[in-house]
């Protein structure tokens, strides 16, 4: 009978994917059986030196040997701080003040110190054993402390141990991320529960979380959640494979979460998909995104992912944001279009807004993928595509039919009156611009006369008009 984990949120799945991943690293494994992972007594024992060779697994011997190079120059001593050096800063973002990343207590340990020597293998061994040594410390010294009768809230087997006469609970040293005061992490993680209580084991488990986080650049860091250890192991290793969110990788990520819903009740839900992202924006401080993706959702971005507008692939960080938070995707296109007919407004904007990179296209023409999107969303699923599209073939028609400045200000004027949903002055402005050209307003868009017919065929049509470029012009 081994050490047993569970795996019940993405918190203690990052600490699985983790763990597996430092295993599988030195071509070890342990057997997992849905939400439970069984570590034999054995590799338990071991783990220290494995954590100490994932740690150390993008140093090379070279890389080793320049950074101690550079720190025996600055420092002009014989001997160097390894721990200190190497480790501690990856370790400190996510476990501040934990026992293993505690600057004061590594500072003070002895076998971190290494002889500075010539032989640069010699120094990589050194240095691993040394960083191996200075951890199975720490985890000894967790384990050797008494048990509390409390029964710990991660494995419910296992009693939390007293340290400074309390009895240890789930705080911000063992995720850093969550939070910099236990208090919110009770309100922000689970639930407000106040009995995270917690054993050595579950919390040397919790130290391997840090493994399963994909960095993403800029001091972010990604992990996808699936509730099945394996298959969330899967798609974070095909994550780090795509080296991040793309819309390749969604489709391969719905694909998973549909196979999973079938024959689901829709409550789960409850327990569906996370993808949580991680911003670290100082000293213990970080911006946790967690997205749960509704059914509804998932099966219609399963559905149009495929098509989503390549050269829109800067903004589907907002795109995502948007739809897993179940906010209108009309917002998120009237900032698109607001830069896009203002652009003078918004080219001199450091910051990447949605108005930013409106102002920056050329023709509004891939956008009105987002309508389709967002009719399929409020249609469950049923799409209005024919009819967006013919409006926007209209607006298109309009367009063309006017000079250059002349269409300026009709978009314009629609765009304002888009902007207020002001249905009236959208008509009124349409009506003028057909009668100009002596046409009949087309009957597609009465759609738009309605409560719920309003926002596409209004959008759709804007979008028209923003398509027509001075190359389209002249051809149909
Ligand atoms: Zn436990």
């Amino acid at each position: 009978m081994g050490i047993v984990f569970y795996v019940n949120d993405w918190l203690t799945a990052a600490a699985g994917v983790g763990l597996l991943r430092v295993l599988e690293n030195v071509k070890n494994s342990v057997p997992i059986e849905g939400n439970r992972i069984d570590v034999p007594e054995d590799v338990f024992e071991r783990l220290a030196d494995y954590y100490a060779e994932y740690l150390l697994k993008d140093i090379t011997v070279e890389k080793l040997k320049d950074i101690i190079e550079k720190e025996r120059q600055k420092k002009k001593e014989s001997t160097i701080n390894v721990y200190n050096t190497l480790v501690l800063s990856k370790l400190k973002s996510f476990y501040s003040n934990s026992p293993l990343a505690n600057p004061s207590s590594a500072s003070k340990a002895q076998e971190v110190q290494i002889e500075i020597s010539q032989d640069t293998e010699k120094l990589y061994k050194d240095a691993k054993q040394a960083i191996a040594n200075f951890i199975k410390k720490q985890f000894d010294t967790i384990r050797s402390y008494k048990t509390s009768d409390k029964t710990c809230f991660f494995c419910g087997e296992r009693k939390a141990y007293i340290k400074n006469k309390e009895v240890k609970v789930f705080d911000a040293t063992n995720f850093t991320p969550l939070s910099a005061s236990p208090k919110t992490v009770e309100n922000f993680f689970y639930n407000g529960r106040s009995n995270q209580y917690l054993c050595p084991e579950c919390e040397i488990f919790l130290y391997f979380s840090i493994f399963g986080f994909l960095p993403t650049g800029n001091k972010k860091y990604t992990f996808v959640y699936m509730p099945d250890l394996k298959k969330t192991y899967d798609m974070n290793t095909i994550l780090k494979g795509e080296k991040g969110i793309s819309t390749k990788y969604l489709k391969m990520l719905f694909t998973e979460y549909l196979k999973e819903l079938e024959g689901r009740k829709i409550e789960w839900t409850l327990k569906n998909i996370y993808i949580v992202e991680i911003e670290l924006v100082g000293n213990a401080k970080a911006n946790i995104h967690s997205f749960s993706i509704p059914p509804k959702v998932a099966i219609v971005l399963n559905e149009r992912i495929d098509s989503y507008p390549k050269f829109l692939e800067s903004v589907l960080g907002f795109f995502l944001d948007y739809i897993y938070s179940e906010r209108s995707l009309y917002e998120f296109l009237l900032k698109l279009l607001s830069g896009f007919f203002h652009k003078n407004t918004y080219t001199k904007v450091n910051v990447q807004t949605l108005e930013k990179v409106g102002a920056g296209l050329k023709s509004t023409a891939g956008l009105i993928y987002f309508v389709k999107f967002q009719e399929s969303l409020n249609n469950d699923g049923k799409n209005l595509d024919e009819p967006i599209e013919k409006v926007y073939k209209e607006g298109k028609s309009l367009g063309k039919s006017y000079d250059k400045e002349k269409l300026n200000a009709i978009s314009l004027n629609l765009f304002e009156a888009v902007r207020m949903r002001n249905v009236d002055l959208f008509y009124q402005t349409l009506i003028r611009a057909y009668i100009d050209i002596d046409k009949e307003i087309p009957k597609v868009l009465i759609h738009g006369l309605t409560e719920e017919g309003f926002n596409w065929t209004a959008y759709s049509f804007l979008i028209g008009l923003g398509a027509v470029t001075d190359e389209g012009r002249g051809t149909s």
